[in-house]
């Protein structure tokens, strides 16, 4: 049997090399080691030589588990699963020796990066973490990473056996499965035997959503800081037991481009990586520079690329003590591709990773000794630091709400940085945080540099030149009251904070009505949970006081009521499922005694409107913004639990709205619409039904008459940047400087607008990354937020001609059209899911777009002002 499948293993090659010229495995190795034959190559285990298919994740995770099984130097672990439940997979790769100690190798190695420690950098072993594809779409380094792995597992002889003696290597063999699943199966479902390298080909042109982002649409190589995805939390948390001292982030760039690795553009740098960094940065470089040029393959250094970004994979490590490298190959994206040099063929990308994952192993160790004394010295470096800063931490707090603050306070533990909850109130700069809503943390703790740049919050920077975000601070994400404490008596809990469950607890069980506030980040889940299980609840458009089972409550606008009076259920089981869902979504219920309330309105008031369950579509395709999408998405599934339909714009003619309550039009083109699906959409609208629009998606709505509001022309900032004298050599910064890559400003909202219910403050900071806002209208009511009219940038770049225009301009819009209403935010409220603080103006738009009244008709608004004086009529 064994010999038959190789006969016919051998026969398939036959056939595919005829067409495709496929690399041999002889071609692709090094032949300065011996291999050992009791290894299996790739190819006994997948079928065809590597580059000849893109290889799947089940694939490259059966390879793995047969290394691990073959090779003394191999052991497993699965850390944690994708979304779409594959297995993330974590090889450690090392002498046979070495497992049987591996704990005390590993104590060792972090010993270096405890300033409290003393570790012995002439000992410790050297830390790797190689990982690959990060972008599914970018496959030539998963599938180098079968190489690597085989080489690792087979390659003998002293080279080879020193490393692994002195080293030892985390194998990440793909960072992203669920993208490289959908990037191998659109490839290979393509793949002719002829090769087709017309760039046209339908190939090389992947639809939304494409093999770069994960399940949920997301780039995961923004996610390393922000920790909103399984991927990244499983990848960190390996991160921050091994401490490594090089991690490798293998990528794929244009096609017509060549090769390149990191050093990058050196103003381009983290202002918190240290310059020793780069040194060593350079002198992998040279190892990599010297491969290539012995294979006569063109590459390119300290050009483009931004390694400002600690939440990418080449800038994370590199403000904790290791080096971060970033590769970026030309793609034949697909199997192969003409390009501006020739055919590109997916053998020859693959080739170039794996050379270089051979480099960057080889140059990182016989630089073993300074890898691991640098990373001693950064961390006894910062603590030095630490204790020469001008304060002595950062205190954030939130009394309203627990869920924001506790979660980055979980994203804050997740990286090493340890926080403690106050046991006292702190008055700082005017603002009360309460002991247990708010929480201290220390600048004297070994990821000291982490924590500045998580907190960074700087506006003017060397280099203006920015193509993704200059700022993502941390608290202003969660819209938290933060502030840096130079006290020494802050009195704060004996243990650093950890995340706990909400204990389940009992509701009073004679309740008249439950009632919760809006406040909470997991209000509108639990709302939307109720009305799935088919309770009645009203939401309240004004404050009241009302007698609860623990005294009088105020509770604020927004207030969500579950009352006796209405409901199809028997009242003991509505009590019982309300207790069971705000025990998951860790809301506080009030038990109210009497619908007659101390203050303000009672419970039968008309401005406790019954709340209508909702059915929500989302135009999706080609022509609408594929992150946005994805970011509303993850939104309402994991944090509303909606279940969102998603309809492409090139069927929205043939789909019947009436189902829904709700269309959402995120960033987008829509250039698949047609002048009657706009009137069809106006109509919609008309009958009754909300639409939502963000960035693009609203300014469509504004072209097509249905948003009542204008957007500011685009002269009215570029008139701001003079043209005159600029030379053709002035062109990058010029762009540069018009461009809004990515910056958080500051909203003042009108705190008594309903769509702004639930929000402790009357500012938010939003993220902000065009030059989109809409003028504010001549009509009242209608303007929820504006960009703060005194200079409204809070953290990262945006020219001060920029920031001119924006100051005051109209944020969110908010009015109705016929018996239905129209959003329009001008920026994206989930940006890469860490939003939190703007995120719930989503929900705020879903839930309480009945409570928006005002028209801009006139005729309307009359209208709607004689049928509220005939229901007050008596
Ligand atoms: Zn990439």
């Amino acid at each position: 049997m064994q010999r038959l499948l190789t006969l016919c293993v051998l026969c398939f090659i036959a056939v595919a090399s005829f067409a495709s010229n496929a690399t041999s495995l002889d071609d692709y190795l090094p032949d300065d080691v011996t291999y050992n034959p009791d290894i299996p190559t790739p190819q006994q285990v997948l079928g065809y030589e590597v580059g000849e298919w893109h290889v799947r994740p089940e694939q490259l995770v059966r390879y793995m588990e047969i290394l691990a099984e073959k090779s003394d130097r191999f052991s497993l672990e699965v850390t944690g699963y994708t979304h779409e439940r594959r297995p993330l997979l974590l090889l450690t790769v090392t002498a046979p020796e070495n497992h049987s100690n591996i704990e005390q190798l590993r104590d060792q190695h972090l010993a270096l990066a405890d300033p409290k420690r003393k570790g012995n950098p002439d000992t410790a072993p050297l830390v790797l973490y190689m990982g690959y594809s990060i972008h599914g779409d970018e496959p030539s380094g998963s599938n180098s990473a079968l190489l690597y792995a085989y080489y690792l597992a087979a390659a003998e002889g002293e080279k080879i056996e020193r490393v692994l003696k002195d080293t030892i290597i985390l194998l990440d063999p793909a960072y992203n499965p669920d993208g490289l699943a959908r990037f191998a199966q659109w490839a290979n479902q393509h793949k002719s035997i002829n090769l087709v390298s017309d760039t046209q080909h339908r190939e090389h042109v992947q639809p939304t959503p494409r093999g770069r982002v994960n399940h949920y649409w997301f780039d995961l190589n923004r996610d390393w800081l922000l920790l909103q995805h399984p991927e990244s939390r499983a990848r960190i948390a390996n991160f921050q037991k091994w401490k490594p001292n090089v991690l490798t982030d293998f990528h794929e760039m244009g096609t017509d481009s060549t090769f390149f690795f990191q050093p990058g553009i050196p103003s381009r740098k983290n202002p918190n990586t240290p310059d020793e960094n780069v040194r060593l940065t350079q002198t992998l470089a040279e190892g990599h520079a010297a491969a290539l040029d012995e294979q006569g393959r063109l590459y390119f250094t300290e050009e483009a690329f931004d390694d400002f970004y600690v939440g990418k994979g080449s800038t994370y490590p590199d403000v904790q003590g290791a080096i971060g490298i970033l590769f970026e190959q030309a793609s034949s994206r697909g199997h192969a591709q003409d390009s501006i040099n020739g055919l590109l063929e997916f053998p020859f990308t693959i080739q170039n990773q794996f050379t270089t994952s051979l480099t960057s192993m080889y140059g990182a160790h016989a630089n073993k000794k300074w890898f691991l004394d640098y990373q001693q010295r950064f961390y006894d470096d910062s603590m030095a630091a630490a204790k020469k800063a001008d304060f002595n931490g950062y205190v954030v707090g939130d009394e309203t709400d627990p869920a924001r603050l506790h979660e980055m306070l979980n994203i804050l533990r997740q990286h090493g940085v340890q926080s403690y909850v106050l046991t006292d109130d702190l008055k700082l700069n005017g603002v009360t945080y309460q002991a247990d809503h708010a929480a201290y943390i220390p600048l004297e703790q070994p990821q000291y540099l982490l924590i500045r740049a998580m907190f960074m919050n700087q506006k003017s920077f060397k280099d203006n030149t920015f193509y993704d975000v200059s700022a993502w601070t941390l608290p202003h994400a969660f819209n938290l009251n933060w502030a840096t404490y130079d006290g020494r008596r802050v009195k704060i809990a004996d243990q650093a904070w950890q995340p706990t469950t909400t204990p389940n607890h009992d509701l009073a069980a004679d309740a008249y009505a439950y009632a919760f506030e809006w406040h909470h980040y997991f209000a509108p889940k639990t709302l939307n949970r109720l009305l799935q299980a088919g309770i009645h609840v009203r939401q309240a458009n004004q404050a009241f006081t009302a007698s609860t089972s623990a005294g009088d409550y105020n509770f604020t606008a927004g207030t969500v009521v579950v009352t006796k009076a209405y409901q199809q259920q028997d009242w003991a089981e509505v009590q019982q499922q309300l207790a069971a869902i705000t025990a998951e979504t860790g809301v506080t219920v009030h038990a109210i005694s009497s619908g007659l309330t101390r203050r303000g309105i009672d419970l039968g008031s008309r401005n406790l409107a019954p709340v209508k369950p909702i059915q929500v579509m989302m135009l999706v395709g080609n022509d609408a913004n594929m992150y946005e999408g994805g970011e509303a998405w993850y939104y309402l599934d994991r944090h509303v639990g909606v279940p969102l339909s998603m309809v492409d714009t090139d069927r929205f003619g043939g789909v019947d709205l009436s189902r829904y309550t709700h269309i959402l039009m995120v960033d987008g083109r829509y250039s698949n619409l047609s002048k009657r699906d706009a009137e069809r959409l106006q109509q919609w609208v008309r009958d009754g039904g909300v639409v939502i629009g963000q960035q693009n998606g609203a300014r469509w709505l504004s072209q097509h008459d249905i948003l009542a509001a204008e957007f500011v022309n685009s002269d009215e900032f570029s008139k701001k940047f003079p043209t005159a004298g600029l030379t053709f050599a002035d062109q990058d910064h010029f762009y540069g400087q018009r461009r809004v890559a990515g910056a958080i400003f500051e909203l003042e909202l009108d705190a008594t607008h309903p769509l702004t219910f639930g929000y402790p403050r009357a500012t938010l900071p939003v993220f902000k990354d065009s030059l989109n806002a809409m003028v504010v209208p001549e009509q009242p009511f209608v303007t929820v937020a504006t960009y703060r009219a005194n200079d409204p940038l809070l953290a990262g770049f945006a020219a001060s001609q920029n920031r001119e225009v924006l100051a005051g301009k109209a944020a969110i819009i908010a009015h109705r059209h016929g018996r239905g209403r129209v959003i329009a935010f001008t920026d994206d409220i989930n940006f890469r899911a860490f939003f939190w603080g703007t995120a719930k103006l989503l929900s705020n738009a879903i839930f309480l777009a009945d409570q928006v009244t005002p028209s801009l008709s006139d005729e309307e608004n009359a209208a709607e002002a004689a049928a509220e004086a005939a229901e007050s009529a008596h």
